[in-house]
């Protein structure tokens, strides 16, 4: 491939061969097995959910009558319990698997843990609580203190259960109650439950032969033991690697933010790599309070809108965030923009547009690695040859420096992946990599079934269950209300804005309209709230309307964004489903929705016809 010396500068860009590349690189990686490579960790692999953070106390069993029960303490639990009371709903059970609230941000203590969307925007209800983020890209710790700060805040530590997994859910048509139960024989007979079950806390393993057979110490990344590595979450020295021989698996968004730390105090690391990542410029700072007392009183709701639209290709005067994510969306509505006063209009224009600031923007990332890896042979093993948004883009300023550590070994598959483990290593292409310790950075259930990934089943009116009603795609009204499923309210992004580079700002609205819901019914006497059929299904067909192709471009190396490379059928679209006109007009939808106080599509039954 030819490129100009100037990266900018497309005419030099050879697009028939970068095609071609970015489809033998995806040839490689493709697998008949798509998602089903992977493990669980369950049977023999059970102990790597363990919970290394807290003792698991045996307690008595509750039952009791609750108004609300809020399954799942991360920020979508969160955020769902905090607008609750202020809605003057006192009565929430919050119940969480983990020892404490934070749901990712409570299982994710790895060293260098981060999150990539702007603090100022990501962290929920910081107003109401009163708290400004130290810098513009904060670290899991203080994105877990903010938790723990909602939780305080709102009162949600009252009742809540910890080391309590969810086991059934189930409908009690006779008195218009959710039983749930749970792994430690709790019995709640709950008027409303709400789920915010995640996808990001259910880690999966990758399936090489022999990796059970491997004898040294290993754990995955959301479960770091530092009891064997010595250090803490704030990045103490892991003082226990100094003298191992460390392997980690995987070189995704996780992997990208430990690695530098591995780098740093392993005695030797080895990084067992299939497909790299790209890595932006991170570019953090430190948030002035001077600067921050300055800010108006619904500051926050404003920076999140001018996010989301600038984010989704609109226009706005300000740039408040800033970011990588800002920049890729206002490259591709730039090019739009000047290919129409050329007079190209239509998707086919948008898609040209799109595919070359793309190749404009890889360019510069493939450029930044030969500029920072000083090994060649390295630095070409670690150029992403693929579209930024095919994998989750990363944006890092320490992970490719960390290749020039002494210590620090890539081992490129080539797109095959490890080819087996033994009892003392790893081997990749005939060679044998002998380790100590063997780190799986190999992600999270994302593209499996709800139940796989709660672990729980939810048995509706008429003994439906969900996994039943959703077989063929999620079937809900605004990704919350599923039909034969009352006073139910699912809490996530998906058939709704579904905006993933902001994911807290799709549970705040979600939150929102739970809230104003349950105090509907509540002033009603309302013993039932549920979606009609006619409403679920006439949501459902405008969600089939949108246009998915992106996430089936044929140049995509394979991953979890798009089904492992695999075609996307109607379940795999509807499961990533989005409201067509995109985030930005259906936060302006539902706020409509909820401002109307029509509760368009919503049925709530004062009183049960008997059945
Ligand atoms: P990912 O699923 O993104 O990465 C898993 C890694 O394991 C990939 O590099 C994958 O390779 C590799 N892998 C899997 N199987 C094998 C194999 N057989 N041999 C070698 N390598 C293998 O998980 P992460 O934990 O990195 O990230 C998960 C998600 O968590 C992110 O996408 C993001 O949404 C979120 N996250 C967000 C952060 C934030 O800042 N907000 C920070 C960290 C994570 P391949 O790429 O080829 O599949």
């Amino acid at each position: 491939m030819e490129t100009s010396a100037d990266p900018h500068h497309l005419e030099g860009i050879d697009r028939e061969a970068l095609r071609a590349r970015y489809r033998a690189e995806r040839e490689k990686r493709l697998r008949p097995d798509g998602n089903d490579q992977y493990i669980e960790p369950t049977g023999r692999f059970a102990h790597f959910l363990e919970d290394p953070y807290v003792e698991r106390v045996d307690r008595k069993p509750r039952s009791a009558d609750v108004t609300v029960a809020v399954i799942g303490g991360g920020f979508a639990g969160l955020v769902t319990g905090a607008r609750l009371k202020e809605a003057g709903v006192d009565d929430v059970v919050l119940i969480e698997g983990g020892g404490d609230v934070g749901g990712a941000w409570y299982w994710n203590r790895y060293p260098g843990a981060m999150c990539d969307t702007a603090a100022m925007i990501y962290l929920p209800l910081l107003e109401e609580t009163g708290h400004m983020p130290t810098r513009k890209y904060t670290f899991a710790p203080e994105i877990f203190g903010h938790a723990r700060r909602i939780a305080e805040h709102f009162g949600l530590y009252e009742h809540a259960l910890f080391s309590t997994e969810v086991t059934g859910l189930e409908w009690d048509s006779s008195a218009s109650r959710w039983i749930v139960r749970t792994d430690r024989g709790d019995e709640l007979r709950a008027r409303f439950v709400t789920m915010g079950t995640g996808p990001l806390h259910r880690p999966k393993l990758p399936g090489i032969p022999g990796i059970e057979t491997f004898d040294g110490h290993s754990f995955h990344t959301s479960r770091w033991d530092y009891a064997y590595t010595g250090g803490n979450p704030a990045g103490a020295p892991m003082v226990g690697l100094a003298d191992k021989r460390v392997g980690i698996i995987g070189t995704g968004a996780t992997a990208v933010q430990c690695i530098p730390h591995l780098a740093r105090d392993a005695g030797e690391l080895f990084v067992f790599q299939r497909t790299p990542s790209s890595i932006d410029v991170r570019n953090n700072q430190v948030i002035d309070p001077e600067w921050f007392a300055t800010l108006e009183p619904g500051w926050q709701a404003a920076w999140l809108a001018n996010f989301a639209i600038l984010q989704t290709g609109g226009f706005a005067d300000e740039d408040l965030v800033h970011d990588g994510w800002t920049d890729i969306s206002q490259r591709i509505r730039d090019r739009v923009v000047a290919d129409m006063g050329e007079g190209a209009f239509g998707p086919e224009a948008f898609r040209r547009a799109y595919e070359d600031s793309d190749d404009e923007k890889m360019t510069e990332i493939r450029a930044r690695v030969d500029a920072i890896v000083e090994d060649p042979a390295t630095a070409g093993a670690l150029m992403p040859w693929y579209r930024q948004l095919c994998k989750r883009p990363c944006f890092h300023d320490e992970y490719l420096q960390a290749y020039n550590e002494p210590g620090v070994h890539l081992v490129d598959t080539d797109g095959r992946g490890v080819e087996r483990i033994d009892a003392s290593g790893v081997w990749v292409a005939g060679v044998h990599y002998p380790l100590d310790c063997l780190i799986f950075a190999s992600g999270f259930e994302v593209g499996t079934d709800y139940t796989r990934r709660s672990g729980f089943e939810v048995v509706g009116r008429d003994g439906t269950t969900l996994s039943e009603h959703w077989a063929d795609g999620m079937q809900t009204l605004h990704g919350l209300h599923v039909h034969g499923f009352p006073n139910l309210f699912v809490v996530g992004p998906g058939q709704a804005a579904n905006l993933i580079s902001n994911i807290t700002h799709n549970l705040t609205e979600a939150a929102t309209t739970i809230a104003l819901v349950v105090a509907r019914a509540l002033q009603l006497g309302a013993a039932e709230v549920e979606v009609s059929d006619e409403a679920e299904q006439a949501w459902v067909e405008l969600l089939e309307e949108a246009d998915q192709t992106l996430l089936a471009d044929p140049d995509c190396t394979p991953g979890y964004y798009n089904n492992e490379g695999r075609p996307l059928g109607r379940r795999e679209r509807l499961n990533g489903a989005r409201y067509p006109l995109g985030p930005v007009a259906y936060f302006e939808f539902i706020d409509n929705w909820r401002r109307s106080g029509e509760f368009e599509g919503l049925e709530f039954r004062v009183t049960v016809p008997m059945a």
